[in-house]
């Protein structure tokens, strides 16, 4: 049986695991790493990962790579890390070549997630998919056709960085008014803050949707006023690519329904009318291994 070895560098942490074609994981491992240790000390933590594993009779054929950052498909190089330096322009993929000389496919978090869910998790067996992660920051992958589309260099997806409100707040790409400054936890934490003035303590997203759920009204206005606009920022994307489904994973995605029921009914408002029926949004089924399952997803070859 081929077995696919898929490789998580998330910044802080990394993780492990060895799969069949189905995505079953055998294996699956996850170390922290220090960020200031830069590539070299991210593999070395992979490599005594990847030496932990139980020895099988089929070792990997091939190994993905989902990297948390932005990368160059097209020289299989990272661009940079948001967690610390060295990976400016760092052949990762052909550096992951060398240590285990199997074929290596190298692509970001995003786009790995998207085919995983697509191939594996709560999108399996359809062809077209959106999927968003609304974590630190929102970032999307796009499968058409069963296939990811990464656009002519290589950065689609941005959907976090379209503009919702013009002269909105700042966002951490320079712009303002991106869905990235209204919906991602530090922005729902943020407002929140804002709204509680001089009052202000440090929270997070899931303390705000855990202060609405105990009838905080702030709380609630703070995550309605979020929903809405990642509410229209998830039905322009709709509008544009018809998906058969959005599926939505990241930290804030764990909130449920408290988050899912109010966003289904946003995207419908704002949605071109669709006879039958509303796309389904879905929770993301990978959850804290869609890195790996994705990575493995980018190399293993089976049809949807
Ligand atoms: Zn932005």
């Amino acid at each position: 049986m081929a077995m696919y070895l898929g490789l998580d560098f998330g910044g802080t942490k990394l993780a492990a695991g060895l799969a069949d074609e189905s995505g079953r994981l055998l294996a699956f491992g996850r170390r922290p790493t220090d960020p200031a240790t830069g590539p070299a000390g991210a593999i070395a933590v992979l490599r005594s990962l990847i030496e932990s594993f139980p020895s099988s009779g089929d070792g990997p054929v091939a190994v993905g790579i989902s990297f948390g950052g932005p990368v160059d498909l097209t020289r299989r190089r990272t661009l940079l890390s948001h967690h610390g330096p060295g990976w400016e322009d760092f052949p990762l993929a052909d550096r992951v070549e060398e240590i285990w000389r199997f074929p290596v496919q190298l692509d970001n978090d995003a786009n790995a997630a998207a085919l995983g869910e697509c191939r594996f998790g709560a999108a399996r067996g359809h062809r077209h998919v959106l999927y968003l992660t609304v974590s630190t920051g929102i970032g999307a992958g796009i499968v058409l056709d069963g296939e990811l589309y990464r656009g002519a260099r290589g950065l689609s997806g941005e959907l976090g960085h379209t503009i919702v409100l013009p002269d909105g707040p700042p966002c951490p790409c320079g712009k303002r008014g991106c869905l990235e400054a209204m919906a991602s936890g530090p922005s729902i934490a943020r407002a929140y803050q804002e709204r509680l003035g001089p009052n202000a303590h440090d929270v997070s997203a899931e303390d705000v949707f855990r202060a609405s759920a105990t009838g905080d009204t702030r709380a609630t206005e703070t995550i309605e006023r979020a929903i809405r606009f990642l509410g229209i920022g998830v039905a322009n994307a709709v509008n544009v690519l018809d998906p058969d489904v959005v599926v939505i994973g990241g930290g804030v995605a764990r909130a449920g329904e408290a988050l899912f029921g109010p966003l289904r009914k946003t995207v419908q408002a704002f949605s071109a009318p669709s006879p039958p029926g509303a796309v389904p949004i879905l929770p993301a089924a990978l959850d804290d291994r869609a890195g790996v399952v994705g990575a493995i997803a980018l190399v293993a070859s089976r049809p949807i």
